[in-house]
């Protein structure tokens, strides 16, 4: 079979969700069975994601090969079966690097190096590489339609249609048409100024998917099909969801797939989406009840920078039947602030991925008293340092412990590794990417993931210092995970703590809604047991028992896990 390509381009605003509509479209085709691919490209001149501030991006994506990537990629991940790769995530930056460099190797000898045709022809090389071997090549094309810096992007697959032939490959355009409570209308404008941006550099798009807030009427629809030069049937209505996992549910019915199947002579016929709906059936009515989870950090602010952790904890309450509540608290509000108040009634903790100074001392509080009250703890990368730092402080009475990339106590038990210490360029320079870690048998590590080896994705440059390893076991510190070729300390808990798991490793990139992460699900379970026995503590003190009451937790910001 030939290869398809759909390119997705937003218009409007950004944040629309294109990332989560091309994810869907992507379920709804690997459904019938279709092999599937997809791209982000990026407009930025920043190589990678990895250098931005969490703040600037959101989340920085982790692919089993190590490269750091746009959040999307992480939906991309969690809605198909797809393994993305470095080149399943271009930028501007790696464009024009690749570029520049040939030309510093002569390869263009005697030419003018342009945009046209040496930019385009690279992005188009680009798509064509990862597109091999598959029936369909989905491609987002980042940033808003009107923006300078796409440019280049989008005359790349303008090109790319003409080279192709129209019956291989479509365009789709994402836009906003809001609901104006004012004068009760739904307005199309936008819509009509960002698809006729689009008609300007040469790209008819084949398809709209219109974001509202409520199906858009028959009327609507004409009107927007007549001025934007689309059929009517094409005008898709991406209706807000409860939850993102209804996405493809809202597509398929009404039809995008077949559609798009018909329109690129795509022969794969549709085995339904049952497994959807049951998932949409679960998150709406969960058996179980509601926890309430905290997640201690500075990114608070922007929630987007935990994205595939709060994906996680809620795959971990589908697997539980349980609504999880985050509750985001701002670690350096923390530090001096009453941590009781703050995290009493908490059913369990969770400290994710963090760099530098700030905060630091709050997420470390929050750890003492997780252990001190037996709450679950989870502490991913950062998290695993600090629950050492904290042990060593606090039960091995190494008062001056810390970690070399926070103060210079001398006292590191978190340290850099040889390797690290040459580092001398700041961009992808981590310990990145997947590797393997051995679980030691009897512990909660080994009984939550029922293996003795996994595969887990890292980004981080400091390690816990294998000086202090006798010290911190002495006192009760147990090393569950083990990287052996490399004698690192990959996983930490505690003995006798109810659930204490840290991992140095990223375990929530590789969590998906069917296949939820081991360590999330026995965290959330633990969660779960832990609110049921302080509800039976509660009733035996009902009325000692205000400083348990979750209605007191209402300081930081709470957010619905979907
Ligand atoms: N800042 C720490 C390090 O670089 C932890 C990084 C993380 O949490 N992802 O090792």
């Amino acid at each position: 079979m030939k290869t398809k390509y759909i390119f997705v381009s937003g218009g409007v605003l950004s944040s629309v969700g294109k990332g989560l509509a091309s994810a869907a479209m992507a379920a709804l085709l690997e459904s019938r069975g279709l092999k599937v691919t997809l791209m982000k490209m990026d407009p930025y001149l920043n190589v990678d994601p990895g250098t931005m501030n969490p703040f600037q991006h959101g989340e920085v994506f982790v692919t089993e090969d190590g490269a750091e990537t746009d959040l999307d990629l992480g939906h991309y991940e969690r809605f198909t079966s797809i393994n993305l790769k470095r080149e399943n995530s271009v930028s501007a930056g790696q464009v024009y690097e690749t570029v520049i460099a040939k030309e510093r190797r002569g390869e263009y000898l005697g030419g003018t190096v342009q945009v046209i045709p040496h930019i385009t022809d690279e992005i188009k090389d680009r798509v064509k590489k990862v597109a091999k071997g598959k029936d369909v090549c989905i491609v987002e094309i980042g940033g808003t339609v009107g923006d300078i810096e796409s440019l280049p992007f989008l005359e790349a697959i303008r090109q790319f249609r003409f080279d192709m032939g129209e019956e291989n490959v479509i365009f789709i355009h994402l836009t906003l048409v809001p609901y104006l409570g004012m004068s009760g209308e739904l307005k199309t404008k936008p819509t009509q100024h960002s698809v006729q941006k689009l008609r300007e550099i040469g790209i008819q798009p084949d398809f709209l998917l219109c974001r509202t807030d409520r199906i858009l009427p028959p009327d609507i629809r004409s009107k927007i099909a007549l001025f934007c030069n689309i059929k009517a049937e094409n005008v898709i209505t991406a209706k807000d969801v409860s939850n993102i996992y209804e996405v493809p549910l809202v597509f398929y019915e009404q039809g995008l797939d077949e559609k798009i199947c018909e329109r690129l002579k795509l022969k794969a016929k549709s085995k339904g989406l049952s497994k959807w709906a049951k998932i949409s059936e679960t998150l709406a009515s969960p058996k179980n009840g509601t926890v309430e989870i905290g997640i201690v950090g500075k990114y608070v602010d922007l929630t987007e920078s935990y994205k595939s952790v709060s994906e996680a904890i809620g795959h971990g309450a589908i697997a539980n039947q349980v609504k999880v509540h985050l509750k985001y608290i701002d670690s350096e509000k923390l530090e001096n602030s009453d941590v009781e108040s703050e995290l009493s009634g908490l059913s369990g903790i969770l400290v994710p991925g963090g760099f530098g100074n700030r905060g630091v001392e709050g997420k470390i509080k929050a750890i003492e008293y997780a252990r001190k009250h037996n709450i679950p703890y989870f502490g991913i990368c950062i998290g695993l340092q600090l629950a050492v730092i904290e042990f060593a402080r606090h039960v091995c009475g190494l008062t001056k412990a810390t970690s070399r990339e926070f103060s210079n106590t001398g006292e590191f038990v978190i340290d850099l590794m040889e390797e690290q210490r040459k580092v001398e360029r700041i961009g992808g320079s981590m310990r990145l990417g997947a590797y393997q870690c051995k679980l030691t048998p009897k512990t909660l590590a080994y009984e939550t993931y029922g293996s003795s080896e996994v595969r887990e994705r890292h980004r981080h440059r400091y390690e816990v210092n294998n000086h202090y390893r006798k010290i911190l076991s002495e006192h009760g510190l147990v090393f569950s995970g083990l990287n052996s070729e490399l004698d690192l300390i990959e996983m930490v808990e505690i003995k006798g703590h109810p659930w204490f798991l840290t991992c140095q490793f990223h375990p929530e990139f590789k969590s998906k809604p069917f296949e939820p992460h081991p360590l999330f699900v026995g965290f959330v379970r633990a969660s779960l047991k832990n609110r049921m026995q302080l509800k039976k503590s509660d009733k035996k003190t009902s009325a000692k028992s205000s400083s348990l009451s979750p209605s007191k937790q209402t300081r930081n910001r709470s957010v619905e896990y979907r």
